[in-house]
């Protein structure tokens, strides 16, 4: 068999498995297949600097001379349709076949359209991909009034970006409060005032059933028959994995593509990274998850035994004129008690959760600058006593709250 490593996919999980293959090994072939028109770029730039310099050239991931500098063979614009398991092949658009030894696949995912009526009128719009991004920009000069469908970080970093570019931004959120997952309800309604500050409309319980307008849209609707008006709208409702081309193969997938704690597919030989990995039933859909996993695939392909430990999320926003910062169990149902300050004018907000006498989460809203204090101590289950609060809290503010 020959010593090839081909990886569908030039996202950041790709990347990164060819970083971990090369620190280790010059030698292998390393083909690298993605099904853009560009060099592997930055995809969180495309919300968080929409209006910012988002030529291909100002967000790629690596310079250009990197690929040829690791002897990495890049294929722009080339799809992998198929997987032949038993010839170790993979087949591209144009019916080439290439041969592998080993396979990762990082096709990472594409937005979830969401079953709303209307949702195929003219200006409705979802960004993943460059094109996305520069489609919205260029809209913007003429559509005034858009609305996000999606409470989510994305969406309310694309609803930022509009805002400062004068549109009239209302956001649709389906859940109670703001991005429930991260936040506590305290600092959900602190950053729903700061985004109302900026003249932003938050619709909470707003499950958009309509798009509305004869062919450009004029505005949605609720089941209950609320209207609000707009003239485009950005969708962000979620991921779903990129898993077409392995439908016919013995390689076992649920929404993606399962893997163990090697990132190892159920075939041997081919392994998965990324948001198009399913590891312990979740797909992580997200980039410090996509590197971590990209990178021990890269080492496992070749022959490293390097096993995946669950990394703890975290959350960042800097948009509103705030920084937020959002880490681990930030559930007080399933902590022992919180440590919080907050100031009354609703500026700065920090809560530190305890289970069991370890950092376990916490939340910041204000000044996140030593925030990497606490990812250190919650990755690391430090213990309360021996974390110097002084360095998150002024102590003479804070308030212990039991759960
Ligand atoms: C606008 C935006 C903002 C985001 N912001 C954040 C954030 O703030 N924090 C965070 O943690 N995460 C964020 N994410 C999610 C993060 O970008 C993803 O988790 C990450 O990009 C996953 O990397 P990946 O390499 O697995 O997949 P991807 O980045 O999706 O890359 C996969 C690549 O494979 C290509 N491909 C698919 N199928 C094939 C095929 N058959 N053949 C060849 N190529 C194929 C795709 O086109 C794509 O180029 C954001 C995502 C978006 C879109």
């Amino acid at each position: 068999m020959n010593n090839r490593i081909i990886i569908i996919g030039g996202g950041i999980a790709g990347i990164s498995a060819i970083k971990a293959i090369r620190e280790v090994d010059s030698e292998i072939e390393i083909h690298m297949i993605s099904n853009e028109k560009f060099y592997p770029y930055n995809r969180l730039r495309l919300t968080k600097g929409l209006f910012g310099n988002l030529s291909e050239e100002a967000i790629l991931l690596q310079k250009r001379e990197w690929y040829e500098a690791n002897s990495v063979k890049l294929y722009i614009n080339k799809e992998v349709t198929r997987i032949d398991v038993e010839e170790h092949e993979v087949i591209l658009d144009d019916d080439s076949r290439l041969k592998f030894s080993k396979l990762l696949l990082a096709s990472g995912a594409h937005n979830f359209t969401p079953p709303i009526e209307g949702i195929d009128k003219q200006n409705v719009y979802t960004i993943r991909h460059l094109e996305d991004a520069w489609v919205v920009k260029d809209i913007v000069l003429e559509k005034k009034k858009p609305l996000t469908i999606g409470g989510g970080i994305q969406g309310l970093e694309t609803a930022w970006e509009l805002n400062q570019h004068g549109a009239e931004v209302a956001i649709a959120e389906i859940q109670s409060r703001l991005m429930p997952m991260q936040l506590d309800i305290k600092a959900s309604q602190i950053l729903h005032s700061i985004i109302e500050s900026y003249n932003i409309k938050v619709y909470l319980e707003t499950q958009v059933h309509k798009i509305l307008g004869e062919n450009s849209v004029t505005g949605v609707s609720r089941e209950d028959g609320l209207q609000i008006s707009c003239d485009m709208v950005v969708y962000n409702a979620g991921v779903r994995p990129n898993i077409k081309y392995i439908k016919d193969t013995p390689i076992n997938f649920n929404k993606g593509v399962i893997v163990n704690n090697k990132m190892e597919t159920s075939v041997q030989d081919i392994y998965a990274a990324g948001d198009v990995a399913e590891f312990k039933s979740r797909i992580s859909g997200l980039w410090n998850i996509a590197i971590e996993q990209g990178k021990l695939a890269g080492y496992n392909m070749i022959g490293m035994d390097k096993v995946y430990k669950d990394i703890v999320p975290v959350t960042t926003l800097n948009a509103f004129g705030i920084s937020l910062f959002s880490m681990g169990n930030v559930d007080e149902g399933k902590c022992d008690y919180s440590l919080i300050e907050e100031s009354s004018e609703n500026k700065v907000y920090k809560r530190i959760f305890i289970h069991e006498n370890k950092i376990a989460g916490a939340i910041v809203i204000g000044d996140t600058k030593k925030s990497p204090i606490l990812k250190s101590a919650i990755e690391n289950q430090i213990l309360v006593d021996e974390f110097d609060l002084s360095k998150i809290f002024i102590e003479s503010e804070i308030i212990t709250r039991k759960e």
